[in-house]
C-alpha cells in the first residue's frame, strides 16, 4: 500500500501536475508517508527503484561503514580524523565498539548499541566542526556496552573534549548534566570505563 502510495506521488511529479493537482497535493499530504520531497528524490531513480540511491549502500572508512551521502561521508571522517590524532586510545576503543554510523535527515542522534551503530542527526552534521565531534563523542561512548549510560556519554564528551580541544561551550552542557543531571562522575568513570 504505502508503495502503491509512493508510485502515486512520483506519477503526480512526474507528469508535472501543477496548478490542478492542489488537491491531489493535499490528499496526497493526508493519506502518505512519502513526503513531496522523498518524491522528487524518487523520481531521480531508474524505473523499479525500490530506495531512494544517491550514493553507495556504504562506504568503508577505516573499517567503519558509513551511510548516506558524499557530504555525510566526508563530515563523518573529518570528524573520526580528528577524533584519531587527538585522543588515539579512545579512537581504538571506538574501532572495536563502533561498525556503522547513519545519517537521520532532519532528526536527532542516537545509538543502537547492540548492533554497534551510531544514527547522526543532519542538523549535528552541518553545527560547528566542534560540536559535530561532540555528538560523536557522545553517541560513540553510548555503544562502549559497559559505561555506555546518559551520564558516561556525557561525561566522555566533556573528558575527550578537553584533549580534542573542543570549544568550551560545546563541553559545557554535558559536563554540568554528567555531574547535575545525571550524578556521574569521575569515580564512575574509573571503575565503568573498559581499558
Ligand atoms: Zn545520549
Amino acid at each position: 500500500m504505502r508503495k502503491m502510495k509512493a508510485i502515486a506521488a512520483i506519477l503526480l511529479l512526474t507528469l508535472g501536475v501543477t496548478s490542478a493537482s492542489a488537491d491531489l497535493r493535499t490528499e496526497l499530504k493526508k493519506t502518505s508517508n512519502v513526503t513531496l520531497r522523498d518524491a522528487r528524490l524518487l523520481v531521480r531513480q531508474p524505473y523499479g527503484t525500490e530506495n531512494v540511491k544517491a550514493a553507495p549502500d556504504f562506504w568503508l572508512y577505516d573499517g567503519f561503514r558509513i551511510t548516506g551521502d558524499i557530504f555525510f561521508y566526508k563530515m563523518i571522517v573529518k570528524g573520526l580524523k580528528r577524533i584519531e590524532s587527538g585522543t588515539p586510545e579512545y579512537y581504538s576503543k571506538v574501532k572495536k565498539w563502533v561498525h556503522t554510523i547513519h545519517p537521520n535527515g532532519e532528526r536527532g542522534s542516537y545509538a543502537i548499541f547492540t548492533h554497534k551503530t551510531v544514527v547522526i542527526g543532519m542538523a549535528s552534521v552541518r553545527a560547528t566542526p566542534d560540536g559535530l565531534v561532540a555528538i560523536l563523542l557522545h553517541e560513540f561512548q553510548h555503544c562502549i556496552k559497559p559505561n555506555g549510560s546518559e551520564g558516561a556519554a556525557c561525561f566522555a564528551v566533556d573528558f575527550y573534549g578537553e584533549k580534542l580541544k573542543l570549544h568550551p561551550i560545546a563541553r559545557m552542557w554535558p559536563r554540568i548534566w554528567a555531574k547535575d543531571k545525571y550524578n556521574y562522575t569521575i569515580k564512575d568513570w574509573s571503575k565503568l570505563e573498559p581499558k
